[in-house]
């Protein structure tokens, strides 16, 4: 696991000085992130790089799962994409079981920190126990959906559990919502010293491609997401299919599972009927003891790698590929416009026959694909590494605690 120093030479002294700095403000203090799941998905992915890192600088982190059946994931995955804006149609008694869960939740969770940073609608209704507390604990609910245009009876009921916190996060302005809590803006970020993002050298990367049973000789292009209709996965074949009529190519579609996630079978066995076979079109689903490290080759390996989301709340994937300097085509949705500014760090598009278009110039422009990648590297450099990140989120566990700004302390 990477020390803070590590980062030294990546990001500059200063920054890393500064993070030890406002470390020393939170000594003594906890902070208990609660979510649904440690593995799969953004979420995860960042509070597993994150927490180590918070405790080195002096912030003692620690991390808490809610439980919950099939049910309630189920239920949990309709208010994701209800709160992305899909049309849900959710019952009463589901809103009940939703309830009861939480309900159980806070009968079993010890709630130790001083700082509770409670992650997506999944843990939402905990707030119920912040009155057994008075004030003596600050409560944040991080929001890692695209909420700006929520279906509004999902939203209204997830709202009135919001509006109880100390305080809320956003990924991007777009998201911020009409909220009496202040709302901070605050978006993810990836870990460059990570096994998902490090440098590794070309014989790894052969090896997942071998193991793969990828060629090396023809052009690859990669979308890596979990198996979810929102990630339009059969979008990218179509999209695929039409490039491939002009030049010889090959699609990788890699995703694995998050435990929070009951939709992923249904969605893989439409991407394989989509695939119907075809020999370039290479439908993966990476064990998770070598996902870090082949999530990495495959991105290392692609000359494209595609984000053809519908929605999306940030797109982690879109950080780590342009980090690697890859051209990215993606949809612009959700936080991805963030990332990408269309034709200066990558391409941003709105149809299967818009990602086709642009696959093919990417694939006859290598120079201005290169020079995409670049600018996208830039970019990520400036504004989504996990050192920005960690002072986000130090500054406002300061800023809450203490109910005032750092520079006064
Ligand atoms: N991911 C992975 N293995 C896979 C598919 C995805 O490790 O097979 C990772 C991906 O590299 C990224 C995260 O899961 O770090 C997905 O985060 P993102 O914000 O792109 O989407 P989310 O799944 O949170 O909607």
């Amino acid at each position: 696991m990477p020390k803070i120093n590590d980062y030294v030479p990546i990001v500059g002294e200063d920054i890393i000085e500064e993070l030890k700095i406002i470390g020393e403000k939170l000594k003594g203090k906890v902070v208990q992130h609660i979510n649904s799941t440690s593995v799969g998905g953004g979420v995860a992915e960042i509070l597993n790089r994150m927490i180590p890192l918070m405790n080195e600088l002096g912030v003692d982190s620690r991390w808490d799962l809610i439980k919950g059946g099939e049910k309630f994931f189920q239920i949990t995955k309709k208010f994701h994409n209800a709160l992305h804006g899909m049309a849900v149609d959710i019952t009463d008694e589901e809103f009940d079981v939703f309830l009861q869960v939480e309900d159980e939740n806070i009968k079993t969770i010890n709630f130790y920190g001083d700082i509770i940073f409670a992650h997506d609608p999944q843990t939402v209704a905990l707030i119920k126990k912040k009155s057994d507390f008075g004030d003596s604990k600050k409560w944040i609910w991080r929001c890692h959906i695209d909420v700006s245009y929520p279906e509004p009876k999902v939203w209204n009921f997830i709202k009135q559990f919001v509006c109880q916190y100390n305080a809320s996060v956003f990924s991007a302005p777009v998201f911020s919502q009409n909220l009496p809590i202040k709302q901070y803006l605050i978006s993810p970020s990836i870990d460059p010293l990570s096994d998902k993002n490090k440098e590794l050298p070309p014989e790894i990367i052969n090896s997942v491609l071998d193991k793969h049973e990828i060629e090396k000789n023809k052009p690859v292009i990669t979308q890596i997401s979990r198996y979810d209709f929102l990630k339009d996965p059969v979008g990218v074949i179509e999209a695929f299919k039409l490039v491939r009529k002009h030049i010889d190519c090959q699609l990788i579609l890699a995703g694995n599972t998050a435990t929070d996630d009951p939709e992923h079978d249904k969605v893989l066995s439409k991407v394989k009927e989509k695939a119907a076979n075809d020999p370039d079109i290479h439908i993966l689903v990476i064990e998770p003891s070598n996902n870090d490290i082949e999530i990495n080759a495959l991105q290392r390996a692609s000359d494209i790698i595609i984000q053809k989301s519908i929605r999306e709340g940030f797109g982690l994937t879109v950080s780590e590929a342009l980090w690697k300097k890859k051209p990215v085509i993606a949809g612009a949705v959700g936080g991805i416009p963030l990332q990408i500014t269309h034709k200066y760090s990558g391409i941003l598009t709105h149809t299967v026959e818009g990602t086709a278009y642009w696959i093919k110039q990417l694939l006859n422009s290598p120079e201005y694909a290169r020079k995409l990648g670049e600018n996208g590297h830039e970019h990520v450099k400036n504004n989504f590494l996990i050192t920005r990140h960690l002072k986000d989120y130090i500054l406002l566990f300061v800023y809450l605690y203490y109910n005032q700004d750092i520079i006064h302390l």
